[in-house]
């Protein structure tokens, strides 16, 4: 059986993170989505908001596992029995930033191997942070974000 694990802060998840997984469903016959809990980083959403949110928008895909880990990837890669990587690439950033933390990733642990996934150009404008400026200024996350994650999203940034 060929698993992968998405990683990533999903804060919080967009369609672009979920065109990314059901397209790697094509080639894997599972994906463990894990969300990267990192206390250093300032996030909207609690972890186990994140989890809820992507377990509810892939309650329909039995092949996919959600979960979340605190550390290193490669530790959790181990604990997982996992070897494959999945991500997705939009712009010449996102490659920089992947390709630094996929070779970190192979010094740390050279079994593992780090699989990318070009967007959709409908989704290479999406990203965590522009949907939540795009909320926040009262913009309609439309085709970007899904409704459950919309009013979440709205719900949270009138509290803060
Ligand atoms: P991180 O903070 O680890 O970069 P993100 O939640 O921002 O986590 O992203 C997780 C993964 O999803 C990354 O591989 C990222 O490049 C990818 N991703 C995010 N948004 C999109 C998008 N719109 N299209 C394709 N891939 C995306």
């Amino acid at each position: 059986m060929k698993i992968a694990l998405c990683p990533g802060s999903f804060d919080p998840p967009t369609d672009g993170h979920i065109n990314i997984i059901d397209r790697g469903l094509r080639i894997f016959d599972k994906i463990i989505v894990a969300v990267a809990i990192n206390r250093s980083k300032k996030a909207v959403f609690e972890p186990e908001e994140r989890v809820a949110m992507l377990r509810e928008l892939l309650k329909d895909k039995k092949e996919i596992e959600i979960d979340s880990f605190e550390g290193l990837l490669v530790d959790y890669c181990r604990k997982k029995k996992i070897s494959t990587i999945l991500r997705g690439i939009r712009t010449v950033s996102d490659y920089e930033y992947e390709l630094q933390m996929s070779l970190a990733n192979r010094i740390l642990n050279p079994d593992i191997e780090t699989i990318f996934m070009m967007t959709e150009g409908r989704y290479s404008h999406i990203s965590s942070s522009i949907i939540k400026e795009v909320i926040a200024f009262g913009g309609s996350g439309n085709g970007m974000i899904h409704s459950l994650v919309e009013k979440k999203l709205k719900e949270k940034l009138r509290k803060k």
